[in-house]
């Protein structure tokens, strides 16, 4: 009787040495899913993206990088479209579950610079532009932008059962050019299939891989510019009095426009103009008969774009008129500025945080560069996030002949995106309109 407790005791014991769970494999939860398949996948990306840098391709001129996407697009059971707005592609998963319909964007063109990367697969492309030779390099990211594109598209076409809804995977031409989204909107590459959130990644040269940074409201600046010409009759250096003189004018309107921005424009509505292009005259003793100046414009906001155009053309009016100048102006609006959705990015940055970690997601201040990704962000709400690409102690920025990106990056873009892009469709889409697009 009394060895009783002592067997008891003995069995309860044994039963809490047991392990708790089965010895089979647990189920993985959705980021451990992306993660391994990401782990699988990477090497053929990677072998993918230096392909694309050693092929790098101008605006417009993106047929092989296009023709490639399509295939892995094609590859992995997606429905696709070719040759939107130029050399734009659209591949559709239609997920195993219903559900709202979401977009991911990546752009596909370099630029006109001559690789000095010494990197093994470096683009020896050249190409000719106005009787001058040149390189074509992936100066800005767009090759590794694309691999994100096809890897988040490997992984969600492998989770189609998890996807509930459909996913628009974009590969846009001619962002360099500042077109290529307003091209692929113009072809109607939402008219049947809308989505009702976009998003996107754009490397960074600041950040080390593993980062991912981001801005809620306008995160990049309208793109706009003016060329003016003042002319003249020409006349003696020595006798400036004879005619006007279209140097010193423009020169008044450069330091005009400065002065211009300083006190007649609200400090808390960031503007930068600058003038960088002035050519004028081809001797110290002649008043030339014209000189021809160029400008960018950056804002935020249409009401502020707007607002510059129309000081800058009184101001230009008024600085010639005051010299008796003769004077054309030709201003253009470019890119508009970039607006994340605030709504939207709290949202990807709540899921970026769970995939990566909180401390590697990090906001960021506004900058005035531009970015054509944001034709789109006036479609839909939209998020635009910045991947950290900056190899350790590498300071070639983007559109350098010297930027490398660390490759590092790219796993870090595909985990992140595609669960932010599942989460997207998880949420009923009327939570995915939070606000209007902002102009
Ligand atoms: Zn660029
Ligand atoms: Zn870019």
């Amino acid at each position: 009787m009394k060895r009783i407790p002592a067997i008891a005791f003995t069995i309860v014991f044994l039963l809490f040495c047991l392990p708790s769970k089965p010895a089979y494999p647990k189920e993985l939860n959705i980021d451990e899913k992306i993660n391994s398949i990401v782990k699988e996948i990477l090497p053929e990306l990677i072998s993918l993206r230096r392909d694309i840098h050693a092929h790098a391709e101008l605006s417009l001129q993106e047929k092989r990088t296009s023709a490639l996407v399509a295939d892995r697009f094609k590859a992995l059971g997606l429905e696709v479209r070719t040759g939107i707005g130029g050399m734009g592609i659209l591949g559709i998963l239609r997920g195993g579950k219903p559900g709202p319909v979401v977009g991911l964007r990546a752009d596909m063109d370099a630029l006109p610079i001559t690789e000095d990367t010494g990197l093994p697969f470096a683009s020896k492309e050249r190409a000719i532009r106005e009787g001058k030779e040149f390189g074509v390099m992936h100066a800005c990211g767009h090759d590794i932008h694309t691999t994100v594109l096809l890897g988040v598209a490997s992984v969600l076409a492998r989770l189609k059962s998890d996807v509930s809804g459909t996913v628009l995977f974009v590969a846009q031409p001619a962002e360099e050019h500042g077109d290529g989204a307003r091209r692929m909107l113009e072809e109607g590459i939402f008219k049947d299939i809308k989505p009702a959130a976009m998003f996107a990644v754009h490397v960074d040269d600041t950040a080390p891989a593993g980062i991912v940074k981001y801005v809620p409201g306008y995160a990049l600046a309208n793109v706009d510019s003016f060329s003016l010409a003042i002319f003249s009759e020409g006349c003696h250096g020595a006798n400036a009095h004879l005619c006007v003189d279209p140097i010193v004018v423009g020169a008044q309107v450069v330091v005009s426009l400065q002065v211009m921005v300083a006190r007649q424009l609200y400090v808390h509505r960031d503007t930068v103009i600058t003038v960088g292009s002035f050519h004028a005259g081809s001797a110290s003793n002649i008043i030339p008969e014209r000189a021809d100046l160029r400008a960018t414009i950056r804002t935020y906001g249409d009401d502020q774009r707007r607002l510059v155009r129309e000081k800058i053309e009184r101001t230009i009016a008024n600085v010639c008129g005051a010299a008796g100048a003769r004077n054309s102006l030709d201003y253009a609006f470019g890119t508009p500025a970039m607006y994340n959705d605030p709504d939207l990015t709290k949202e990807v940055v709540t899921i970026a945080e769970r995939v990566i970690g909180k401390a590697n997601v990090v906001q960021d201040l506004p900058d005035m560069g531009g970015e054509d990704f944001s034709f789109f962000a006036r479609e839909v709400p939209s998020v635009l996030l910045n991947l950290g690409i900056q190899p350790k102690g590498a300071t070639a920025t983007l559109h350098s002949p010297y930027f490398v990106a660390d490759e590092a990056g790219i796993p870090v873009g595909i985990r992140v995106m595609s669960a932010v892009i599942l989460d997207a469709l998880t949420r009923p889409e009327s939570k995915l309109k939070p606000s209007p697009p902002k102009r």
